[in-house]
């Protein structure tokens, strides 16, 4: 497992619900969250380790000591939405990429957890950010495509460059062709979903 950076098509891929907690997903999601520690990240979600489950993981505290501040999020849905508010985000899939994002202020989430029972949260500040931001990955979206043109146009650059580097990659074999991720994707579907 890996984290994949921008432009891989899994970022684009509309996830899944997943029907059952077992071993192996729990086993997963532990992978899934020694990867976002050793990233220096505070979320990491299913489409970003090449996984086509609405899963994500969050430790908003980025501390992997700070264990209880570990969330795991399944299958989630925001029931709520109120007010608006902007701060600035980053993502494991671009990283060095910086910029503001207008967000709703609060939400209400409900989802499961590890233990297959349902969750729900009342979030505001960094947490509804963060669920936000996470829940846009399993939608295929990506926090840059909430940002105006002008500010778009400031980071092109940069973005240019991940495009540049995930083509060298793919020409050196490192990265399979669209049909061949698209054909793993869907069998991991049929697998849990
Ligand atoms: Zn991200």
């Amino acid at each position: 497992m890996q984290i994949v950076q921008y432009p891989h098509p899994t970022l684009r891929h509309v996830s899944k619900p997943l029907k059952r907690v077992d071993a192996e997903l729990r086993a997963m999601v532990g992978q899934m969250f020694e990867l976002m520690y050793a990233a220096s990240g505070i979320g990491l979600a299913a489409n970003q380790v090449d996984l086509p489950y609405r899963l994500f993981v969050l430790n908003t505290s980025g501390d992997r000591q700070q264990k209880e501040l570990e969330q795991v999020f399944i299958n989630p849905v925001i029931t709520r939405r109120q007010g608006s508010a902007e701060g600035e985000e980053g993502c494991l899939s671009l990283p060095g990429l910086y910029a503001e994002v207008k967000r709703p202020e609060k939400i209400s989430v409900q989802a499961y957890n590890l233990q297959g029972e349902e969750i729900s949260a009342d979030l505001d500040d960094l947490p509804a950010r963060a669920v936000q931001h996470e829940l846009d990955h399993l939608n295929g979206k990506l926090f840059i495509d909430h940002l105006p043109p002008t500010k778009l146009m400031e980071l092109r650059d940069a973005i240019r460059e991940f495009e540049l580097e995930f083509d060298s990659r793919r020409q050196r074999g490192e990265i399979g062709d669209d049909q061949s991720l698209r054909a793993r994707l869907l069998d991991l579907e049929q697998l849990r979903t």
